[in-house]
């Protein structure tokens, strides 16, 4: 990878649809470390949609591109690159509209990557460790182990940023001291854990907290035996709230708010494509419940699918499927 990094005049660094902190912050984080990396080209990112708003305060956000906005040039951008980096993915399918242009595009691709089930044959070179926290802690051990003092402000906040997302905030079954460790690693560089908290989970506008009570008021139903809760909102409730699709990210997380409620879904309607995404925090593993059921997949602890059935028709399919593979405790008892 070195070699291939050096020797590279045009890299484009990509990552997936609907992107989250561990996306863009292992994008953004692996375009700052690339010239300590030994790489002096030019660097092209890419998301197949644009930053979510509390993410934008990343450095270098700006030079992201997206194919809403510029399809001509994200497909030029692929394949003109000579080196193409696919982060916190597995699969090209990820990258959903840029599917073709990623796939058509001959050049090296490396994977750097924590999902499970990566898609080998279509990657050159392949980092992929399902059990490490994040992306953005893989792409830290990896810059440093091609160059232990890569490391600098910008690329430290963004990787600080995806290692704190993806654990929900350290919170998550995250028993590796690797995780720990690598947050020093950034720590040396003047990051403030309480501002990046601040920009990332307590900067939502009226409407949205406003949205998150009409969501667990009018919105949840709790399966109280079974030890599931769902949340379902639909294209016609966004609109009345004003509310975009990427500030629904993170509601999902308040399925599992509840005592003896393990396992959480999110079923959202957005301009007619319904997406859904799962949660756990027992032993059910949602990254399979996610590829049997709904095309999807992700982590044994959150993962997301799709549907192409209608949305009442899918809210109904994902409460019968929990059902069936949820034993309950007791009779079952709909709370809500
Ligand atoms: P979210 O629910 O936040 O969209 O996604 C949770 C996790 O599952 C993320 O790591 C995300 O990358 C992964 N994920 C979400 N949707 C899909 C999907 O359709 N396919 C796969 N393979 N992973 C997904
Ligand atoms: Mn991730």
């Amino acid at each position: 990878m070195r070699q291939l990094t050096m020797s590279a005049k045009h890299v484009a660094v990509i990552s997936h649809v609907n992107p989250d902190g561990d996306a863009i912050g292992s994008e953004l984080g692996l375009h700052h470390l690339l010239p300590a990396l030994g790489f002096e080209g030019h660097q092209t990112l890419l998301l197949p949609n644009r930053v979510p708003r509390n993410l934008l305060f990343l450095p270098d956000t700006d030079l992201i591109i997206n194919p809403c906005d510029q399809p001509d040039a994200c497909s030029d951008a692929l394949a003109a690159a000579d080196l193409i980096f696919c982060v916190d993915l597995n699969n090209h399918s990820r990258v959903e509209t840029l599917q073709p242009a990623l796939t058509a595009a001959q050049c090296p691709k490396v994977l750097i990557d924590h999902h499970h089930d990566p898609q080998e044959d279509a990657f050159d070179i392949v980092f992929s460790y399902p059990d490490i926290s994040s992306t953005c802690e893989l792409t830290l051990w990896i810059a440093e182990a091609l160059n232990p003092n890569s490391m600098n402000y910008n690329a430290a906040l963004c990787l600080y940023t995806g290692m704190c997302t993806d654990t929900g905030s350290f919170a998550y079954s995250n028993e590796q001291p690797s995780l720990y460790e690598a947050v020093a690693r950034t720590m040396k560089f003047d990051i403030h854990p309480a501002w990046i908290h601040n920009q990332l989970f307590c900067s939502e506008s009226i409407a949205h907290t406003r949205f998150l009570g009409f969501c667990l008021n009018e919105r949840m139903r709790i399966f109280e035996d079974y030890g599931f809760s769902y949340i379902f909102v639909s294209d016609a409730d966004l609109k009345r709230f004003g509310i975009e699709p990427p500030e629904l990210d993170g509601i999902v997380n308040y399925t599992l708010s509840m005592e003896g409620i393990d396992v959480g879904a999110m079923i959202k309607e957005t301009f007619g494509k319904v997406r859904i995404s799962f949660r756990a925090k027992g032993d059910f593993d949602v990254n399979r419940f996610a590829q049997r059921h709904f095309n999807g997949g992700g982590h044994t602890k959150a993962s997301g699918g799709t549907s192409s059935l209608p949305f009442d028709v899918t809210v109904q399919r994902v409460e019968e499927l929990l059902k069936k593979e949820l034993k309950p405790s007791n009779n079952q008892q709909l709370i809500r």
